[in-house]
Protein backbone atom coordinates (compact mmCIF):
# COMPACT_ATOMS: atom_id res chain seq x y z
CA UNK A 1 0.00 0.00 0.00
CA UNK A 2 1.42 3.23 -1.04
CA UNK A 3 0.70 6.45 0.88
CA UNK A 4 -2.13 7.78 -1.57
CA UNK A 5 -4.32 4.68 -0.69
CA UNK A 6 -3.64 4.67 2.84
CA UNK A 7 -4.35 8.83 2.97
CA UNK A 8 -7.62 7.85 0.75
CA UNK A 9 -8.59 4.61 3.54
CA UNK A 10 -7.72 6.79 6.88
CA UNK A 11 -11.01 7.88 7.38
CA UNK A 12 -12.53 4.54 6.73
CA UNK A 13 -9.66 3.02 9.14
CA UNK A 14 -10.77 5.51 11.85
CA UNK A 15 -14.54 4.20 11.82
CA UNK A 16 -13.61 1.21 11.50
CA UNK A 17 -15.69 0.43 8.06
CA UNK A 18 -12.26 -0.96 6.37
CA UNK A 19 -12.65 -5.01 5.32
CA UNK A 20 -10.27 -6.62 7.55
CA UNK A 21 -7.23 -7.23 5.21
CA UNK A 22 -7.90 -3.30 4.50
CA UNK A 23 -7.54 -2.21 8.02
CA UNK A 24 -4.21 -4.32 8.45
CA UNK A 25 -2.58 -2.99 5.21
CA UNK A 26 -3.27 0.62 6.43
CA UNK A 27 -2.29 -0.05 9.83
CA UNK A 28 0.71 -1.88 8.62
CA UNK A 29 1.26 1.33 6.36
CA UNK A 30 0.45 3.67 9.64
CA UNK A 31 3.38 1.81 11.53
CA UNK A 32 6.18 2.10 8.85
CA UNK A 33 5.13 5.50 7.17
CA UNK A 34 5.79 9.24 9.14
CA UNK A 35 3.89 11.25 7.18
CA UNK A 36 0.80 9.06 7.06
CA UNK A 37 0.93 8.26 10.80
CA UNK A 38 1.14 12.11 11.56
CA UNK A 39 -1.97 13.02 9.17
CA UNK A 40 -3.86 10.26 10.96
CA UNK A 41 -3.42 11.84 14.50
CA UNK A 42 -4.55 14.75 12.88
CA UNK A 43 -7.63 13.40 11.25
CA UNK A 44 -8.15 11.80 14.66
CA UNK A 45 -7.87 14.83 16.62
CA UNK A 46 -10.31 16.87 14.46
CA UNK A 47 -12.71 14.06 14.47
CA UNK A 48 -12.43 14.61 18.40
CA UNK A 49 -12.95 18.01 18.13
CA UNK A 50 -15.86 17.90 16.37
CA UNK A 51 -17.47 15.40 18.22
CA UNK A 52 -16.67 17.62 21.14
CA UNK A 53 -18.47 20.66 19.43
CA UNK A 54 -21.46 18.72 18.71
CA UNK A 55 -21.95 17.45 22.12
CA UNK A 56 -21.41 20.59 23.77
CA UNK A 57 -23.64 22.39 22.00
CA UNK A 58 -27.07 23.34 23.43
CA UNK A 59 -30.42 21.41 22.21
CA UNK A 60 -32.75 23.09 20.27
CA UNK A 61 -35.08 24.28 23.16
CA UNK A 62 -32.60 25.71 24.92
CA UNK A 63 -31.22 27.18 22.29
CA UNK A 64 -34.55 29.03 21.87
CA UNK A 65 -35.13 30.30 25.36
CA UNK A 66 -31.88 31.84 24.95
CA UNK A 67 -32.45 33.53 22.01
CA UNK A 68 -35.81 34.71 22.98
CA UNK A 69 -34.36 36.00 26.50
CA UNK A 70 -31.54 37.96 24.72
CA UNK A 71 -34.02 39.45 21.88
CA UNK A 72 -36.31 40.28 25.01
CA UNK A 73 -33.29 41.76 26.78
CA UNK A 74 -31.41 43.63 23.81
CA UNK A 75 -33.62 43.86 21.06
CA UNK A 76 -34.33 47.72 20.12
CA UNK A 77 -37.53 49.61 21.42
CA UNK A 78 -39.16 51.72 18.33
CA UNK A 79 -38.16 54.96 19.44
CA UNK A 80 -34.03 53.42 19.76
CA UNK A 81 -34.99 51.82 16.05
CA UNK A 82 -36.51 54.93 14.68
CA UNK A 83 -33.74 56.69 15.85
CA UNK A 84 -31.13 54.53 14.73
CA UNK A 85 -32.55 55.37 11.28
CA UNK A 86 -32.20 58.90 11.59
CA UNK A 87 -28.81 58.45 12.77
CA UNK A 88 -27.66 56.36 9.63
CA UNK A 89 -24.94 58.09 7.47
CA UNK A 90 -26.87 59.33 4.51
CA UNK A 91 -25.47 62.18 2.74
CA UNK A 92 -28.47 62.87 1.41
CA UNK A 93 -30.11 64.43 5.04
CA UNK A 94 -27.80 67.38 5.20
CA UNK A 95 -29.00 68.28 1.50
CA UNK A 96 -32.66 67.41 2.67
CA UNK A 97 -32.07 69.68 5.90
CA UNK A 98 -30.07 72.62 3.75
CA UNK A 99 -33.20 72.70 1.26
CA UNK A 100 -35.91 72.86 3.99
CA UNK A 101 -34.23 75.84 5.87
CA UNK A 102 -36.23 78.30 4.24
CA UNK A 103 -39.55 76.24 4.84
CA UNK A 104 -38.91 75.87 8.34
CA UNK A 105 -37.86 79.60 8.96
CA UNK A 106 -40.80 80.91 6.84
CA UNK A 107 -42.81 78.61 9.17
CA UNK A 108 -41.43 79.69 12.34
CA UNK A 109 -41.99 83.46 11.16
CA UNK A 110 -45.33 83.01 10.02
CA UNK A 111 -46.96 83.00 6.60
CA UNK A 112 -47.05 87.03 5.45
CA UNK A 113 -51.05 88.26 5.43
CA UNK A 114 -51.79 88.61 2.32
CA UNK A 115 -54.90 90.85 3.19
CA UNK A 116 -55.31 94.54 1.86
CA UNK A 117 -54.17 97.05 3.88
CA UNK A 118 -57.38 99.92 4.83
CA UNK A 119 -56.57 102.70 2.08
CA UNK A 120 -55.50 105.41 4.58
CA UNK A 121 -52.64 102.92 6.19
CA UNK A 122 -51.50 102.63 2.65
CA UNK A 123 -48.83 104.60 1.04
CA UNK A 124 -49.90 106.57 -2.08
CA UNK A 125 -47.70 107.11 -5.14
CA UNK A 126 -47.36 110.57 -5.78
CA UNK A 127 -49.26 111.58 -8.63
CA UNK A 128 -47.81 111.42 -12.36
CA UNK A 129 -46.19 114.40 -13.72
CA UNK A 130 -48.53 116.27 -15.59
CA UNK A 131 -46.75 118.53 -18.43
CA UNK A 132 -48.53 122.33 -18.80
CA UNK A 133 -48.06 124.87 -21.26
CA UNK A 134 -45.70 122.02 -23.83
CA UNK A 135 -45.62 123.54 -27.61
CA UNK A 136 -43.68 121.14 -30.03
CA UNK A 137 -43.14 123.79 -32.27
CA UNK A 138 -41.27 126.28 -29.33
CA UNK A 139 -37.65 125.45 -30.09
CA UNK A 140 -36.06 124.12 -26.43
CA UNK A 141 -33.12 126.58 -26.50
CA UNK A 142 -33.91 130.47 -27.72
CA UNK A 143 -30.73 130.45 -30.23
CA UNK A 144 -31.86 134.07 -30.76
CA UNK A 145 -30.50 135.20 -27.12
CA UNK A 146 -26.38 135.87 -27.10
ZN1 LIG B 1 2.58 6.86 3.98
Amino acid sequence: MNCDDALDKLTDHHHETLAAHDAVAVAEHLGACGGCAQAYCRLQAQLRGIAAAYAERPSTPVRASLRARVKAEFAPGPVQRALAVLRRPVPAYGVALAAAAPLIAWLAIGPVDSAPEPASDRFQPPAPARIHDYDATVPLFDRSVS
